[in-house]
């Protein structure tokens, strides 16, 4: 759709891959937290935590309005929109029904931890007012993991803030990073994180591969000395040993971020195994399993 759409963005911005072609409609700049000890993402100066002024974003909607035709979805940026209070995105979703009327479904990222003051009546009316999908990045399902790259978050908190999204009937799109504990962590962030999943039932779940820009030897020093980086076949053995364990109803899992090395794509647990044959297939050198080339990887 619209590449440029006329809004006073801070840069960079970033969304999920599937909100590509939605209006990002930024409300927040950075990410309160951003401690995460493997994320590049808001790390230059100008990308310190801020809520927008409504005023600022009701003008950014106006001139979208006057530009922009039939926009369907809005995806609020940056790192977790939802920190804002239930009133500024409850004032944040009318304005989007009043300037962009066409819009059916507004989505976010979001951290577990802006749920806690939250409640399930709060988020239920805010998807009465268009907010539809909220992005989780888990990361891992396993608590030695999760203190180690500093998440500030733990298995229970998620599972927490995720039995809230779906009691309030939105949906939820969950992340895992795949080889997020490295060669010596690795069994147990499959199985753990498998268990978070399984637990929660998301509607969507999304795998990406640990990857950096700049930032490796300061992750690896915070994480400790035991970080071995997973190889290639490591971290599709990982992949492997997580989807074996998965006992989902219906979920729509994806592999195919720009930073993996094999793309998986179905329905689980429907299409379990299927994909187990592929990664299979790929692990025994089946030429016919194309594997993305290190440099066509990216973020
Ligand atoms: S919560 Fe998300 S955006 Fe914030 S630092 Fe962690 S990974 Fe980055």
């Amino acid at each position: 759709m619209h590449l440029y759409p006329p809004i006073n963005y801070i840069e960079p911005v970033f969304r999920p891959p599937s909100e590509a072609n939605s209006l990002i409609l930024q409300v927040t700049n950075g990410c309160s937290w951003n401690r995460c000890t493997f994320c590049e993402m808001y790390t230059q100066p100008q990308k310190k935590f801020k809520p927008k002024a409504q005023a600022d974003i009701v003008e950014d909607l106006q001139r979208c309005a006057l530009s922009l035709t039939s926009v369907r979805r809005v995806f609020l940026a940056d790192g977790d929109a939802m920190a804002l209070s239930f009133d500024r995105l409850k004032s944040i979703l009318l304005a989007i029904k009043q300037y962009l009327p066409s819009v059916s479904r507004v989505s976010s990222y979001c951290l577990p931890r802006n749920l806690k003051n939250k409640t399930v009546e709060e988020l239920a009316e805010l998807r009465r007012l268009g907010l539809v999908l909220l992005y989780v990045g888990a990361e891992s399902g396993n608590d030695q993991i999760l203190t180690k790259i500093d998440k500030g978050e733990t298995f229970q908190t998620t599972v927490d803030a995720l039995h809230k999204v779906s009691a309030a009937g939105l949906k939820s799109s969950v992340m895992i990073i795949n080889g997020m504990g490295g060669v010596n962590y690795s069994e147990q962030h499959a199985l753990d994180s498998a268990a978070l999943v399984n637990e929660t039932q998301p509607d969507y779940l999304a795998t990406l591969v640990l990857f950096f820009h700049q930032a490796e030897a300061s992750f690896i020093s915070a994480f400790g000395d035991d970080f071995v980086m997973a190889s290639q076949r490591q971290l599709i053995q990982e992949m492997e040993l997580f989807i074996a364990h998965l006992t989902l109803e219906k979920t729509i899992f994806r592999s195919d971020h720009a930073s993996n090395y094999l793309v998986l794509k179905g329905v689980l647990n429907r299409d379990k195994d299927a994909l187990l044959s592929m990664i299979k297939r790929a692990l025994s050198q089946d030429q016919r399993i194309s594997l993305r080339s290190e440099s066509s990887r990216g973020l």
